[in-house]
């Protein structure tokens, strides 16, 4: 064991102060954060009183929880009661929440500690933290590169060492494209198991809340803390969360694994990056799964639907920062200025470019032609899917079909920082759940991630595999 579930081991056995292993991992925030940039604030005495309470609990004979003493980084777009919360935004400057998020309640209700909000895209939305307001995340691996992104800054903490843990959000692949490229598991859930609440909404349709981990099992005991029923979000499930934890070592003999062909063969994947996915799949063979090819065609659509969907959720999700009831306000002789004054001075150009492709897919004339043509997509992918998962248990892919790419390398090209995201988006737009599983490396030496995707609910299928793709793992797997 190693990682955050043997500090929650040590710390709740009494071996381990949460104290000493907080002051640690500030140590190397302190060392290396200036390089990396992946926290936009690091909650340094909140982490030390925090930890000190669990300590507290543990000399008093409680039990803090699963997560006694683990550090954790919190992606800045979701709340924490009165400490900033930005989506590394102008627009939401000198915020502070009046409520944390459930994910939040329930990681600390765990025994966690949060050591501070990560870097994100603004607004999550992007492939590499480059729109960030608060300048990019640099790539633990390779400060050269970008971490990936949208939840750039989650993945490079949990890459760096700063935590063993972290929470990102996953819209279009936001999760497990920042994990491949960082080499750390990154997982999305089946949407509505993990309450949104709180979340600070990009497309609300698509967005997923899920962990970053260095390992398979530090994952799922994150996930396992963190999904279930929430009435504080109408679109959570009410079914109980099925624990994944228990059943990692299960295996994978006689599972039915599907390489999709599509995802596998998508423009731009790098040979290194189909070499691993093929090599993953020959490892699942050999530890007993029964692996064959699979066609799931619509998936080639996914990307063209996603950006007109999301787009759209997002032109009427960011209506409500009008300079009157969150952060940023910019004057003006009257409402209609000031609201324009403020928008034009709080969002960045990928934010804007955004607003104003969704509004222009959802305008009368164009509605159907592009936003109900993208919704009939969507229906079509759900159930070619489903088709496949008549079949199959788990599918495989790439996770980005190129390893963390050199700063600035697409960033004046929006078309091809949008095709980052061709293998992750198809499970976000059906709201089934998928991960990605360090799996050796491609060019450069920098990391691979092999996507594992699985029908709804699916999750511990999707566990057994990725624990088995771990152990497979040329080099070992996760950073
Ligand atoms: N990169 C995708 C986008 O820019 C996905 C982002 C996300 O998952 N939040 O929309």
């Amino acid at each position: 064991m190693s990682g955050a579930r043997q500090i929650a081991a040590d710390v709740r056995s009494g071996a381990v102060r949460a104290r000493d292993v907080v002051e640690e991992h500030l140590e190397r925030i302190a060392a290396r954060d200036g390089e990396i940039n992946a926290f936009n604030l690091v909650l340094a005495d909140e982490a030390r009183a925090t930890a000190d309470a669990v300590d507290a609990r543990v000399a008093a004979g409680d039990d803090p929880g699963p997560l006694a003493g683990v550090p954790i980084a919190l992606k800045d777009n979701l709340c924490t009661h009165g400490i900033p919360t930005t989506c590394s935004s102008r627009i939401l400057e000198g915020w502070r929440p009046p409520y944390d998020a459930t994910v939040v309640q329930r990681v600390a209700a765990a025994g966690a500690v949060a050591v501070g909000k990560a870097n994100l895209d603004e607004f999550a939305m992007g492939s590499s933290t480059e729109n960030s307001a608060f300048g990019p995340t640099r790539n633990p691996r390779d400060p050269s590169r970008v971490p990936g992104g949208s939840s750039g800054g989650s993945a490079a903490a949990v890459a760096a060492g700063f935590a063993p843990l972290s929470l990102g959000s996953d819209t279009g692949g936001s999760i497990r494209q920042p994990a491949a490229l960082c080499g750390v598991v990154g997982v999305k859930p089946t949407y509505g198991s993990v309450s949104r609440s709180g979340l600070i909404a990009f497309a609300s349709s698509l967005d997923q809340i899920g962990p970053f981990a260095t390992s398979v099992a530090d994952a799922a005991l994150l996930l396992d803390v963190i999904a279930g029923p929430d009435p504080l979000d109408s679109t959570s499930s009410p079914e109980a969360h099925v624990p994944v934890l228990p059943v990692l070592d299960q295996g994978v003999a006689g599972l039915r694994i599907g390489i999709v062909d599509e995802l596998v063969d998508a423009e731009g994947v790098e040979p290194e990056v189909r070499a691993a996915v093929l090599a993953a799949a020959a490892a699942l063979e050999a530890a007993g799964a029964v692996v064959d090819r699979v066609s799931v065609p619509s998936v080639v659509y996914g990307l063209s639907a996603y950006y007109l969907i999301a787009p759209a959720e997002a032109s009427s999700n960011l209506a409500r920062y009008d300079g009157v009831r969150y952060g940023l306000r910019v004057d003006g002789p009257d409402l209609a200025t000031m609201n324009a004054r403020t928008r034009d001075a709080g969002f960045g150009p990928e934010v804007k470019r955004r607003i104003m492709l969704g509004t222009y897919a959802l305008s009368a004339g164009y509605y159907d032609a592009y936003y109900g043509k993208a919704q009939k997509v969507r229906t079509l992918i759900v159930r070619d899917f489903a088709r496949a998962y008549g079949t199959f248990d788990a599918l495989l892919s790439p996770t980005s079909p190129t390893v963390a790419f050199p700063f600035g390398a697409k960033a004046d090209n929006p078309l091809a920082m949008y095709l980052s995201d061709v293998c992750t988006i198809p499970t976000n737009l059906a709201g089934h759940p998928a991960m990605s599983v360090p799996f050796g490396t491609g060019a450069d030496g920098l990391p691979v991630g092999v996507q594992v995707m699985a029908d709804a609910v699916q999750e511990p299928v999707m566990f057994r595999v990725a624990q088995v793709l771990e152990a497979a793992a040329p080099g070992g797997g996760a950073a």
